[in-house]
């Protein structure tokens, strides 16, 4: 219950509350917190400075205690009304402010932990072998990205350049990306650093929330130099989250069971004790019209097993480190979270309304990824939505 008439489908009721840094009219930027269609000035209502450094990190560096006494103070002046008056001034519309990158990106570590997307990959890359390699169902394979090019919802993407060689052409020529592309995706953020490894169960200590990304990707460039270090120029140029990061504290009615594992997993990974499946659903648009529906549950490999994969040999963990799932993508044509998937490596082509058929992305195009989850109070709240528009080459 709150005291603001809140329609019961708005996404960000009481139980929501997720953390963002906006401002208004260029004033300096501050934190804030999505309620309905309005931002509560966090810095404002509370008067601590930590929330008026334009960034979530000094907050969310706080830790546990400090996240869940911030959660229940919000909570108990938005919903009883004894607050109203002290609370209201502190309310801005949503549409009068800028919202900015919410985080100090540390480091950025994409993995690949949807088996439908490994899979359709798999057959994409490497025909004729094997759609799973040998060692993906035994660890969370990831890559470390470029967390300086991590930019907020709105910022447009530029089509990257760089070298490209077709399986029909004999040499590798320069020039702009022809197959531009986006992985939907969702970026687990961290709170609390960490010196060490840190088990599956000590996930909800580190990581402060959730956010949604696309991970857009030149598969033009990505398969030309990707044997054998990886991904590079191919996804380095761009990678944009959405706005609102959701503490992990809403999400108490999304976790449910990952899917069943059909290896033994080495101890490290075994997460029996502490299940952080989550029940999120995305929702990926191009150009206003909705092609796909990925279902987040259905990922093989939790986030709280990624990030005991990515500190079990000692490496630290910092605050505003981002790691994102991978591409998530279903079992169902309509559930695969990249085009490359949708229109099976420009084979099927994806019709829009217009009459105009995509196999990757032209210039002009807008794509908008968003996901909700249960909330505890029986409705669905929003992660919000990350979007983002294709500039030409320069
Ligand atoms: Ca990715």
């Amino acid at each position: 219950m709150t005291w603001l008439d809140l329609p019961r489908d708005t996404g960000y009721g009481v139980t929501n509350l997720p953390y963002g840094v906006f401002s208004v009219a260029g004033d300096a930027p501050r934190t804030g917190v999505a309620i309905g269609d309005r931002v509560l000035d966090v810095a404002g209502v509370t008067s601590d400075p930590v929330h008026a450094t334009g960034s979530l990190n000094a907050f969310m560096a706080q830790g546990v205690e400090a996240w869940a006494a911030l959660r229940a103070q919000l909570t108990q002046w938005l919903s009883d009304g004894a607050h109203r008056d002290r609370v209201e001034p502190h309310l801005v519309p949503r549409d009068q402010v800028t919202l900015h990158l919410p985080f100090e990106v540390a480091d950025y570590v994409d993995f690949y932990s949807s088996q439908h997307h490994a899979s359709n990959l798999g057959q994409l890359f490497r025909p004729g072998s094997p759609p799973l390699t040998p060692n993906w169902k035994h660890l969370p394979i990831g890559y470390h990205g470029r967390s300086g090019t991590v930019q907020v919802s709105g910022a447009p993407v530029v089509r990257p350049s760089g070298q490209r060689k077709a399986p029909s052409e004999d040499v590798p020529t320069f020039g702009p990306s022809r197959r531009l592309d986006i992985e939907a995706e969702i970026g687990f953020v961290v709170g609390v650093p960490a010196a060490g490894p840190v088990p599956v169960t000590d996930f909800a200590s580190h990581v402060f929330g959730v956010c949604v990304v696309n991970d857009w990707s030149a598969r033009d460039l990505q398969a030309w130099e990707y044997v054998p270090l990886g991904p590079f120029l191919g996804k380095s140029f761009a990678t944009s989250v959405s706005p609102w990061v959701v503490p992990l504290a809403a999400l108490g009615a999304a976790r449910v069971d990952p899917p069943a594992r059909d290896v033994e997993l080495l101890p490290y990974l075994d997460d029996t004790k502490e299940r952080w499946g989550l029940d999120l659903r995305l929702t990926v648009s191009l150009n206003g019209v909705e092609v796909s529906k990925p279902p987040f549950r259905q990922l093989y490999w939790t986030a709280a097993q990624q990030l005991a994969h990515l500190t079990v040999n000692g490496a630290s963990l910092r605050t505003g480190d981002l790691f994102a799932s991978g591409t998530v993508s279903g079992e169902g044509h309509d559930e695969r979270g990249s085009l490359i998937e949708l229109a099976w490596n420009g084979e099927c082509p994806i019709s829009l309304p217009d009459g105009s058929t995509r196999t990757f992305l032209e210039d002009g195009d807008t794509v908008t990824i968003s996901a909700t989850a249960p909330a505890v109070d029986g409705s669905r709240l929003t992660l919000g939505e990350v979007t983002g528009r294709i500039e030409p080459a320069p």
